[in-house]
């Protein structure tokens, strides 16, 4: 009969390949993030919205962010949150940031004082009315600052690094392409969230960055995460590592 000449060093021998081929690869089916692993920095980016709030499609991009333990930053328009402090508030309850994006909308450059309390100060009072603090980041409508705006802003001011110009188009897919397509770690990204497109836009984002290793985050975090200090009157686009 055959078997009687499988010797145990015939076995042993005849499972040799077997055994060299088991070891070579498990490693192969590790799941992400197994032990043993190399350990990655994960990449972070900023998302910040501007105009809002408006009740539709910002309680709408918030639904959406808190389904995603995402937080973001909102640059509000005082009169705005003036009329809805109630997604004010859900804002800040959520750990989302806030920012001043002026009282009326308006262009910062060449403003005297007064008018520049009149938009910046008075959103400001409102903000802390509503919150209980009063350190707000700023971002100027259009971006537009100027030696006045920066000697008078009383916060830092920050601008952005990724505008897909959400206003121009209101096309998602082609924001989506854009914002994706541009990404850096460090990256500050520009939306809207008065219109139903740059919701749904950002929230196809997140679900595709979070697929590339990019965790969202406040702009303060952000910046804190890399050891950069705010500092009032300067301008910041980005947080390169
Ligand atoms: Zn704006």
């Amino acid at each position: 009969m055959a078997y009687k000449n499988w010797s145990p060093l015939w076995l042993l021998l005849a499972l040799c390949p077997l055994l060299l081929l088991l070891r070579a690869h498990p490693p192969l089916a590790a799941p992400a993030g197994a032990a043993g692993e190399i350990p990655q920095e994960p990449k972070l980016v900023a998302l910040t919205f501007d105009d809002g709030p408006k009740p539709r499609t910002t309680a709408k991009l918030l639904d959406g962010l808190d389904q995603r333990g995402v937080k973001a930053t909102f640059f509000l328009i005082g009169s705005q949150a003036e009329a809805y402090p109630e997604l004010v508030q859900r804002m800040a309850q959520s750990g989302h940031q806030i920012g001043i994006h002026t009282y009326d909308h308006v262009v910062l450059t060449d403003l005297g004082q007064a008018d520049f309390d009149a938009q910046v100060a008075r959103s400001r009072r409102l903000l802390t009315d509503l919150l209980g603090e009063d350190r707000f980041l700023l971002r100027p409508p259009y971006g537009a600052v100027d030696d006045g705006v920066r000697a008078r802003a009383g916060a830092p001011i920050i601008l952005w690094s990724i505008d897909p110009e959400d206003w121009r188009d209101r096309n998602t897919q082609r924001e989506v392409a854009h914002i994706v397509g541009n990404v850096q770690d460090g990256d500050l990204i520009l939306l809207h969230d008065i219109y139903p497109e740059s919701v749904e836009a950002a929230l196809q984002v997140i679900d595709q960055l979070h697929q590339a290793g990019y965790a969202f985050v406040t702009v303060e975090e952000l910046f804190a995460a890399r050891g950069v200090s705010l500092v009032d009157g300067q301008m910041y686009r980005s947080c390169p590592p």
